[in-house]
């Protein structure tokens, strides 16, 4: 759409191999072609390292372009490929119209339109259709009313995309540069059309080359500032993300340290919480045994006389007897009988009787000196002693002791004075065979009988 053909001041074959010996107009040609084409391979060149497929395409088009202002300024590049008249007359028109499709491509690569602006993907698209179908038309109608045509359809086209893109689009960095190069097109554009009518009012050609030439490095510089301008949006845009990430980055470290700080607590809490539930638990079980403890005392003492109870004696006596086979000890055991106590509760009543059995068990309890020794009630006012390694010698010493005590000691109690006196059967066991609890406290029972019927206050052994 840049170039255009000087039909009227050439005839179609004058576009021929010879001409291309032709000298060029000015030293400003050489210059443009010079420069035209070095832009177009530092394009390549950036397109090359960059590996940017746009890079590519606008490499093209400027290349196609300037090869068109190149035919327009009547040098010959198919002249190297054919000599057809006809190809070679048509040569600058297919050049523009190859760019026009490079530079469509672009547009459409650059701003990605296909996925973001579908309308304008289209008119682009149908845009290149009606250029390729234009071509047909060269040989068909005269060349420069086929560029007319096409010139007209391509501005028309680029004015309804201008009206589009700034209708439709949202005020972003990427859809002002959209607009931005439609505008520079449009300018691109103006420029041909003033070409052109400069050619039909048939101005010097030399004049129209020149404004073509301009009009190519305007668009050149902007095009290129257009690329520099979306390379460093996409810069920007790398870096915001970057920060954006950096950011969303910082923000879960510092949620997983609050989330740490917060497990930390809730730990250190239940530690807490832990321990005092152990205390707590602690001060349950010693509790709980303590009370086991006062709950087995009561179930071991006799309530009354403060000595151990029947239950507890029955145990004893068992551990002990074992003990004692265990280590060939002897095992003493003495029963103890208060005398004729029916009479002191007929005589005093049973509470009095009461008072009198706390106090035998208490001298009994005094006369107990080694801590092994046991003093149960056996019941009523019996008593058993059990008296682990210790002899007969030992037991009777003992018994005759308690005896002798009771007897020396009268219970004074609300003005009465009661004189008590208790009989005594000992027994030692000493490893004999067949012997069981139950044979020794009988044994001790045969001697404690046998000091009633002697006449009480003694001791007796079996
Ligand atoms: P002996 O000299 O033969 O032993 O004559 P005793 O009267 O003591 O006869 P025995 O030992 O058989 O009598 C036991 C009496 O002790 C019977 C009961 O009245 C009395 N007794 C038994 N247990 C208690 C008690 O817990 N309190 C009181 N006050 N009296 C009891
Ligand atoms: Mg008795
Ligand atoms: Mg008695």
């Amino acid at each position: 759409m840049s170039t255009v053909i000087y039909a009227q001041d050439m005839p179609l074959t004058s576009l021929s191999a010879a001409n291309i010996s032709l000298p060029l107009q000015s030293h400003l040609q050489y210059f443009f072609i010079a420069s035209s084409l070095i832009l177009s391979l530092i394009c390549f060149v950036l397109a090359r390292s960059l590996r940017s497929y746009n890079m590519a395409l606008l490499a093209l088009f400027f290349t196609l372009k300037s090869l068109g202002i190149l035919v327009g300024g009547e040098l010959s590049v198919m002249v190297f490929f054919t000599d057809s008249a006809e190809l070679l007359n048509v040569e600058g028109v297919l050049f523009i119209l190859l760019s026009n499709v490079a530079l469509f491509v672009f547009t459409a690569k650059l701003f990605t339109l296909k996925k973001r602006q579908e309308t304008i993907y289209n008119t682009l698209f149908y845009m290149c259709f009606i250029i390729v179908v234009g071509v047909s038309f060269i040989y068909v109608i005269d060349v420069v009313d086929t560029m007319f045509l096409i010139q007209l359809q391509t501005s028309i086209t680029l004015i309804t995309l201008y009206c589009i893109t700034k209708k439709s689009a949202k005020i972003t960095s990427e859809n002002r540069l959209l607009l931005m190069f439609l505008l520079v097109v449009m300018l691109q554009l103006g420029f041909n059309f003033l070409a052109y009518l400069f050619d039909y009012l048939h101005y010097s050609p030399q004049v129209i080359t020149q404004l073509d030439m301009l009009s190519f490095w305007g668009m050149a510089i902007m095009m290129l500032n257009l690329m520099g301008r979306k390379y460093y949006y996409h810069l920007e845009n790398e870096k915001l993300v970057q920060q954006e990430a950096l950011n969303s980055a910082r923000a879960s470290d510092l949620a997983q340290q609050n989330l740490m700080l917060l497990q930390e607590d809730s730990q250190e809490q239940l530690e807490s919480r832990v321990q005092e539930r152990t205390l707590e638990l602690n001060i349950a079980l010693q509790e709980l045994e303590e009370v086991n403890r006062e709950l087995e005392e009561i179930n071991t003492l006799d309530e009354l006389s403060g000595l151990y109870n029947r239950r507890y004696y029955d145990q004893k006596i068992l551990a002990e007897f074992r003990r004692s086979r265990r280590n060939l000890t002897p095992l003493s055991l003495i029963l103890v009988d208060i005398d004729h106590f029916k009479t002191v509760n007929d005589t005093y009543g049973h509470l009095m009787g009461d008072k009198c059995i706390v106090e035998v068990a208490n001298m009994i309890k005094s006369l107990l000196r080694r801590s092994a020794d046991v003093g149960c009630r056996y019941g009523g006012e019996e008593f058993c002693l059990i008296l682990p390694e210790t002899d007969n010698k030992g037991a009777l010493v003992l018994a005759q002791e308690i005896c002798q005590s009771i007897r020396q000691h009268n219970i004074c109690e609300e003005e009465h004075i009661i004189a008590l006196t208790v009989s005594c059967g000992v027994t030692t066991y000493q490893q004999e065979k067949d012997v069981t609890p139950d044979i020794i406290f009988a044994s001790a029972d045969k001697a404690l009988y046998s000091a009633k019927q002697a006449g009480r206050d003694q001791v007796h052994v079996g």
